[in-house]
């Protein structure tokens, strides 16, 4: 059996980004699945330069596990590494360096790593591998490889294992997470006639603060959840651009904004509300420029939060795996709410640690890795 490590630094050498056409990873995997036995599926999008991937070990009967893993990295672009960021590097320190060795192709190996010992179990409930595209710029695979999952099968699966990095910590919260832009368009003119025409930058930065208003309003109405940190829905502005010079009134003004909501809050709520306040100032506006426009678009679908409740079954089985009863919750947008709309008690549990995640010499230990691959070794046994 090919041990983790060599598969992880396989999987490392695919610097496939977020975005990017993944099937050359897809093949690798669907490969290693052949030469095993284990059949597997692909899950295109549109453009059919991107795959997902799902496969059963097992019995075709309800109640598998679903293994969710991701096969798109960060960029490493502007980022100080001291290794080849695209290559596996072990080091003294007992550590493996590379993008994605934690966040997530570590996670990947460890469920590669386990195809012969699964297949060699007399399982009688299914193991499930659900590999993913797009998961770095908004979660955008997820969605359809759930769906395919749940027409494909005639089973029902019941679990979903989420494998970022969390240094195997059940992990039952996590954010949801929204991102928009929108466009004011004014009318431009000499900055002294600022009363007889309607400035973008000046309309923007209303916007903006009826935005920070919005979440200083949910807080204050109680909408907290302190087993995130922080315990809000946030709101934020990241990126504003608009105006030419100082004399000059600006016509046009764009800014994006990012909402990352605790389970209880929806972005798509305070999108709507946000639309109904820009309706209003379109009406107001309009009278002295009746081209007056604000437009708001999202950069992708929600990702919805997850909200394992404690009493799950899956909350319950994860911790008799890892022997971890205490339980962590996440702000960073993941695929586990995705899994949990799609029908299955969804949880994270992953090998490796989310705070090199996205940075410069983002490594996994050796000892994180071998738990992962003994941490799937156990889901099996426990389906026996
Ligand atoms: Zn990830």
């Amino acid at each position: 059996m090919l041990q983790a490590q060599e598969i992880l630094s396989k999987l490392v050498s695919f610097p496939i980004l977020g975005g990017e056409g993944n099937l050359e990873i897809i093949d690798y995997i669907e490969n290693f699945l052949s030469e095993r036995d284990v059949a597997s599926v692909r899950v295109y999008n549109k453009e059919k330069n991107k795959a997902s991937l799902h496969a059963r070990i097992g019995p075709a009967v309800d109640g598998g596990v679903i293994l969710s893993g991701h096969t798109d990295v960060v960029p490493v672009e502007g980022q100080e590494w001291v290794t080849e960021p695209f290559e596996l590097i072990e080091k003294e320190d007992g550590k493996l360096y590379a993008r994605g060795s934690a966040d997530m192709k570590g996670f990947i190996a460890c469920c590669l790593a386990n195809v012969g010992y699964l297949k060699s179990l007399n399982l009688s409930k299914p193991i499930y591998f659900a590999f993913s595209y797009d998961e770095e710029i908004g979660c955008l695979g997820a969605p359809d490889l759930v769906k395919a999952i749940n027409q494909y099968y005639n089973e029902k699966p019941k679990f979903a294992i989420i494998g970022e990095p969390s240094m195997m910590k059940p992990t039952n919260g996590q954010k949801g997470i929204c991102i928009y832009e929108t466009s004011v368009n004014g009318s431009a003119g000499h900055s002294s006639r600022i009363k007889q025409e309607v400035s973008a930058v000046h309309e923007s930065m209303r916007l903006v603060l009826w935005l920070e208003n919005k979440m200083n309003s949910l807080i204050d109405k109680g909408h907290v959840d302190h087993r995130f940190t922080p315990p809000h829905t946030s709101i934020h502005i990241g990126k504003i651009d608009g105006g030419i010079a100082p004399n000059v009134i600006a016509d046009k003004c764009v800014f994006t904004w990012d909402v990352r909501s605790i389970p209880a809050d929806k972005p798509e709520d305070v999108l709507a509300e946000f639309e109904s306040y820009s309706k209003e100032r379109e009406e107001e506006l309009r009278a002295i420029y009746p081209g007056f426009k604000i437009e708001t678009k999202a950069y992708h679908p929600a990702v919805p939060s997850l909200d394992t409740p404690e009493n799950a079954e899956i909350v319950g089985l994860i911790r008799e795996l890892t022997g971890i009863k205490e339980l962590d919750t996440v702000a960073y947008a993941a695929e586990a709410g995705q899994f949990a709309e799609g029908g299955f008690q969804a949880i994270i549990c992953g090998p490796g640690d989310i705070m090199q995640a996205h940075r410069a010499n983002e490594f996994i230990s050796k000892e994180q890795l071998s738990m992962g691959v003994d941490f799937i070794k156990k889901i099996g046994d426990k389906l026996i």
